[in-house]
């Protein structure tokens, strides 16, 4: 990495927040940001791993930020191998990772955020969604035959119902942040070619045999609808508040790096500490370790 580029520096490229008009087209799934190699950049992850891992401490014992991370990708984007990379430092019992798939009979009988409340982090804790909401401004778009599956009034279902839900989805964030729960949202953006590259290499390693799927192949023939509801969704959901980052996400090793840097500015940017004792239980302490030291006289 060039000396003159600051990591923090790294994640602000990335960073969509709806202040200007987003193009899918300006970002290169490509792009390194002048990173020369994988192993300044790896050096630089296991940094930032050990960062974060102290800072989720304090997340965790203050008891009162909570953090939510959205990773949204087409397949063999790395939405999985950045979540276990970036994440791999931190303390499982303040972190709880949610993969959203096909919504179950139940879950189709709730509205489409229903499922991702249940699933939002307490207080301390991290939250990780591995597909989300979104899917329902994605899949269900570039598929709206989906919609008939979800038991909608008809009357209900318009031409406006992305743009309602768009609508949706920022008020929920926006309901989420004003009660403390941070929201950091990650779109993977791999290239065409990557993505044919690492199916294949799905096909050929028995050991990733189990990550293809059949249907894989009929979403990668629907690539532009895609990246037209990607593009959509950036643009109506990029907030302050909730910001998405687009990713480069042809070199995972550079993915992971943008990532972890991501949150760790954001989590630092809170000033998070251990809580601070008030003099009533520093006295208490300060009793127990009176009375601990004589049990041991
Ligand atoms: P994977 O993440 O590769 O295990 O696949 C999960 C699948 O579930 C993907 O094909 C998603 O598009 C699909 N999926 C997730 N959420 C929804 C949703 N709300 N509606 C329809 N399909 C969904
Ligand atoms: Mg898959």
């Amino acid at each position: 990495m060039p000396k003159s580029r600051r990591l923090s520096d790294l994640a602000c490229c990335y960073r969509v927040d709806g202040k200007k008009k987003f193009r899918l087209k300006e970002i290169d799934p490509g792009d390194t940001a002048g990173v020369e190699s994988k192993e300044d950049a790896t050096e630089q992850l296991a940094a930032s791993v050990t960062a974060l891992c102290e800072l989720q401490e304090k997340l965790y014992a203050q008891g009162e930020w909570s953090l939510l991370l959205v990773f949204q990708a087409l397949d063999a984007a790395g939405k999985d191998s950045t979540i276990k990379h970036v994440l791999s430092g931190v303390n499982p019992q303040g972190c709880c990772v949610t993969s959203f798939k096909v919504p179950s009979a139940r879950e189709l009988n709730h509205d489409f955020l229903w499922r991702a409340a249940l699933a939002l982090p307490e207080r301390g804790q991290i939250g990780v969604f591995n597909r989300s909401y979104y899917e329902e401004v994605l899949v269900v778009r570039v598929h709206p035959q989906l919609l008939e599956k979800q038991k909608l009034p008809k009357p209900l279902v318009t031409g406006k119902i992305w743009k309602e839900r768009f609508k949706s989805i920022n008020d929920f964030e926006r309901h989420l942040t004003h009660n403390g729960t941070i929201v950091l949202k990650f779109f993977l953006h791999v290239s065409r070619e990557e993505q044919r590259k690492r199916l294949l290499e799905r096909l050929r390693d028995k050991t990733k045999n189990w990550k293809f799927e059949i249907g894989d192949l009929a979403e990668r023939k629907l690539w532009p609808r895609y990246m037209d509801a990607y593009e959509d969704m950036v643009q109506h959901t990029a907030t302050e508040c909730a910001p998405w980052h687009v990713v480069p996400a042809d070199h995972k090793w550079f993915t992971r790096l943008v990532v972890s840097t991501a949150i760790i500015e954001k989590l630092r940017s809170l000033k998070l500490h251990f809580p601070t004792l008030t003099p009533d239980e520093k006295k208490a302490l300060g009793v127990a370790r009176a009375e601990l030291t004589r049990d041991g006289a």
